[in-house]
């Protein structure tokens, strides 16, 4: 049994460390489907690998360890995650989600939820007081992000989750871009906790995953029902890929923040550059509210260039960091979110929201800073017209 205080060192020893049987200290990959039966109802706690698996099982003790719950899900994808989430709702009822929520979020909701006449609607939950005008007798949950993609857009996670409660409805956070290590939305009152694994806390853009925490037994029930009985469960190897990319998250997003610290304010001191969206810098739309309830303004910054760069250029002209979907790897990625990762949101509610063509999304990687900031620089410099 360890012995410690801090998170650094719940993120190498917390949920389940190692293996009893042989003393490794690496819990193994229990590549098995299901377990065999000493005689008719009469197993060993495990029976089929769909309701648990020991590899699994040691990452959603970890998960919900780190993230101060009770009880955490490993599923196949972060939208897998979110689906199950979603399906604690039934016809009739209604989701308030946060304007600049994952475009996939918005989809499921929009096209497939929409079907089982399970409803949503687009606030801006930075707005306390307009949010809870919205909250109507089919309202059942408010679902958030913050710092919201693309635009980094912060939210008072305890403000949410304090109107949720007073309105006996769930408050849910996407926890995808802050992680445990630099943001615990539970311990600010939230009922459910949601991440794409796929990013910071697998850390490699090796896996593809997604987890749930929640503190609440009956909720823990009802989802631990619901991960059964849809299967978008994670797999033993992947399971494992996680935990150990958990292990290194404390050293990886020291690295990684100290470099978009950097990265944003060299963006901002830029004279081609127009906007930087980054909740660490001083004069960002709610800097004081992240500041209180995340350890820092984390890894993604958003920008936009002046009209007289050519942002087609300005992509092909990278060398280092990729243009691709995704973030959190330690590779620098860069992306634009309205022809990429918010392409399923209709034009006119991009507009709406921010999300304007010129926008340019960076997931800081922990490559030295000096190679980043260099490349960014030919870039734009490139890409001037
Ligand atoms: C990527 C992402 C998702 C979806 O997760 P997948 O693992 O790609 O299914 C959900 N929310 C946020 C904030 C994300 O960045």
């Amino acid at each position: 049994m360890s012995e410690y205080k801090f998170i650094e060192s719940a993120l190498i020893h917390g949920g389940i460390y190692g293996d009893k049987t042989t003393g490794a200290v690496n819990v193994p990959i229990y590549q098995t489907s299901t377990y065999e039966q000493k005689a008719l109802g009469e197993n060993t706690g495990w029976e089929y690998s769909r309701t648990g698996n020991p590899t699994r099982a040691a990452l959603e003790a970890l998960i919900a360890e780190l993230e101060k719950g009770s009880a955490g899900f490993a599923f196949a994808s972060g939208m897998a995650a979110i689906t199950a989430v979603l399906s604690l709702f039934k016809s009739g009822d209604k989701v308030l989600i946060s304007s600049n929520v994952y475009g996939g979020t918005f989809r499921v909701l929009d096209k497939v939820f929409n079907n089982f006449n399970i409803g949503y609607s687009i606030e801006d939950t930075t707005n306390l007081k307009a949010l809870e005008e919205k909250i109507t007798p089919d309202v059942k949950a408010i679902l958030v992000e913050s710092p919201a993609n693309p635009l980094l857009t912060v939210t008072d996670l305890g403000a949410v989750a304090a109107l949720a409660k007073k309105h006996g409805i769930l408050s849910i956070v996407d926890n995808t871009f802050m992680t445990p290590y630099l943001q615990r939305p539970i311990e600010l009152g939230v009922d459910i906790v949601i991440h794409s694994a796929t990013k910071y806390l697998g850390g490699h853009s090796d896996v593809v995953a997604g987890l749930v925490v929640v503190n609440d037994d009956t909720l823990a029930e009802r989802l631990a029902f619901i991960q059964n009985s849809t299967g978008g469960v994670l797999g033993p190897f992947d399971s494992f890929l996680l935990i150990r990319g958990i292990k290194t998250l404390g050293v990886r997003l020291d690295r990684h923040v100290e470099n978009a610290e950097k990265a944003a304010a060299f963006l901002k001191a830029h004279k081609g550059v127009r906007n930087v969206y980054y909740p660490g810098l001083p004069e960002a739309q709610g800097y004081e509210i992240n500041k209180k309830q995340a350890k820092n303004g984390g890894v993604m910054i958003s920008f936009e260039l002046d009209e007289k760069y050519d942002i087609k250029k300005f992509f092909s002209s990278l060398k280092l960091i990729a243009l691709a979907e995704s973030l959190g790897g330690v590779e620098s990625l860069v992306c634009h979110p309205a022809s990429m990762t918010h392409a399923s949101i209709p034009y006119e509610i991009r507009q709406k929201v921010g999300i304007t063509d010129g926008l340019i999304r960076l997931s800081i990687g922990i490559e030295n800073i000096e190679d980043i900031l260099a490349d960014l620089e030919n870039a734009i410099a490139e890409s001037e017209r």
